[in-house]
């Protein structure tokens, strides 16, 4: 009887001079046996099958290399391309290549800019109740790295057959604030959908403007209704009573109105083409003020009186919540504000309070558990970034050099799409670090919020035509994959250690 191990050990009596094979990625559909190995610049897939068996192989695209005696038996080795049509392939002989459906479950977001990280986010998972989300991009993310949605979902995928991962979990198009970006996204089979209308919001200084306030409001079509719906209503939330008088009344609907339309029209969309069940976010985390609990009230009522059936609300909390650090502000306060959100949540749903901005903010993880009562959801990407780059530091301190003078060269550019504090100012020469301590630059608070937030421009630099830093950055990750999977691993279950679930 031929089993996994036989097959590896042949695969690489035969072929391991040249490619190492991923011993958890293997699986056999009973016929052939299928799995993923590397050479110095890229992976494969590689389809072990006997000589007898079907052409399946002739339906990927692929090669023929050789073949191998397994067991007294000849097996020809076929190494095909990490392709989306070898992909599709993929997915129809083994379905659970697939992301799915979340609801209510505690979930938790882990980015990955580089489309080569989900293995390790995937050890960090193991075992734990909570359902993760592999895939998740924003738009700005995909602008910044010149990704696309399918990119995002396929790398996903592959690194989940990579882990030899079989559990669900989801794909979530995160920031969406254009309907025209969700079309893809439906398209290449995300599973949720984050939609961001904060273009729509009116915060910060235009929200204490009382002209314009009233304007906005006296401009809404529903008013009568909304006042017939709201005004005077009182709302118990714990021990507290709130109460929609009509300042209040103005303030939200004129602040909020014109978002939660964006954000039905989106949902419509959305359930007009997707077929399969799906999650939704709304997402108004990226604002300057933080969201009263009179307005999220609003902003939840109005989207259950539109049929948005919604399972996350990301809300700008108080404090501040800057890249790549923990949580900046009062913790007491916060923890009171959230308890209010939670109970509403919980109230008008339940559905899910979601946190953005979620790496590092370790302080800040025990109260958003305990207080949402495992109804919530944490997105994180960047600090994975940062731990792709801590193994550059340690492997390759000259390139990492090189990054780092480019990042701070490109940082006030960068910063404007960001709500982030440090100052160039603030940044120590890298003169003063010995080259084997640069990976300390990465835990220096300022120097991780500037490298978190220039890996776009780090990443599609190019001089010449040719990138400066991208291939040599994938090509030290791919040569020094161990160390790199341990450095993120650690980094996720540092987060995860937090959540008591
Ligand atoms: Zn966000």
């Amino acid at each position: 009887m031929i089993n996994a191990k036989a097959v590896l050990e042949e695969f690489k009596s035969s072929f391991g001079a040249i490619y190492s094979a991923y011993p958890s990625s293997i699986v056999t559909d009973n016929k052939s046996w299928f799995f993923l190995a590397k050479d110095d610049n890229k992976k494969y897939l590689f389809i072990i099958q006997s000589g007898e068996s079907s052409g399946l192989s002739e339906e990927f695209e692929a090669k023929n290399i050789g073949t191998i005696k397994i067991g007294g038996s000849d097996f020809i080795t076929v190494k095909a391309g990490l392709s989306s049509k070898n992909l599709k392939l993929l997915q129809q002989i083994f379905p659970y290549l697939k992301p799915s459906f979340c609801g209510l479950k505690p979930s938790f977001g882990t980015g990955d800019r580089l489309g080569i990280i989900t293995p390790a986010h995937i050890s960090s998972f193991g075992s734990r109740k909570i359902f993760p989300y592999l895939g998740q991009q924003s738009v700005r993310e995909l602008d910044k790295t010149g990704r696309t949605w399918q990119e995002v979902i396929s790398d996903t995928l592959w690194g989940v057959f990579e882990a030899g991962y079989k559990n669900r979990f989801g794909a979530d198009a995160d920031h969406v604030k254009k309907i025209e970006d969700l079309d893809a996204a439906i398209k290449h089979g995300f599973t949720m959908f984050t939609i961001d209308p904060s273009d729509f919001i009116l915060t910060g200084a235009d929200s204490q403007d009382k002209d314009r306030i009233s304007k906005r409001y006296d401009s809404i079509p529903e008013k009568k209704e909304i006042e017939k719906l709201y005004l005077g209503k009182k709302i118990t939330i714990g021990k507290k009573v709130l109460e929609f008088d009509l300042d209040s009344l103005k303030f939200v609907a004129a602040s909020y109105f014109d978002a939660i339309k964006h954000v039905v029209k989106c949902y419509k969309f959305i359930e007009q083409n997707k077929k399969d069940n799906f999650d939704f976010e709304v997402s108004m985390d990226e604002i300057d003020s933080a969201i009263p609990p009179l307005a999220h009230i609003f902003i939840a009522g109005e989207l259950q009186r539109n049929q948005v059936n919604f399972h996350n609300m990301a809300l700008r909390y108080p404090g501040r919540w800057e890249k790549a650090v923990d949580y900046i502000g009062d913790i007491d306060q916060f923890r009171q504000e959230l308890k209010m959100h939670a109970g509403i949540a919980k109230k008008f749903g339940p559905y899910k309070l979601s946190l953005h901005s979620g790496s590092e903010k370790f302080s800040v993880y025990k109260i958003f558990s305990e207080e949402s009562d495992g109804l919530f959801h944490i997105k994180t990407s960047g600090t994975s970034w940062l731990e792709s780059l801590r193994t550059i530091a340690v492997k390759e301190p000259d390139l990492f050099k090189n990054i780092y003078g480019f990042a701070l060269k490109s940082y006030e550019q960068e910063k404007k799409s960001y709500h982030i504090s440090t100052e160039l100012s603030s940044i120590p020469d890298i003169g003063k670090f010995r080259e084997d301590k640069f990976d300390h630059i990465l835990d220096l608070k300022e120097c991780r919020q500037i490298l978190h937030v220039t890996f776009g421009a780090i990443l599609t630099a190019v001089k010449n035509g040719n990138h400066i830093f991208r291939d040599s950055v994938y090509k030290t990750l791919l040569a020094n994959e161990t160390l790199h999977c341990k450095y993120i691993t650690e980094n996720i279950d540092r987060h995860l250690d937090l959540l008591d679930i």
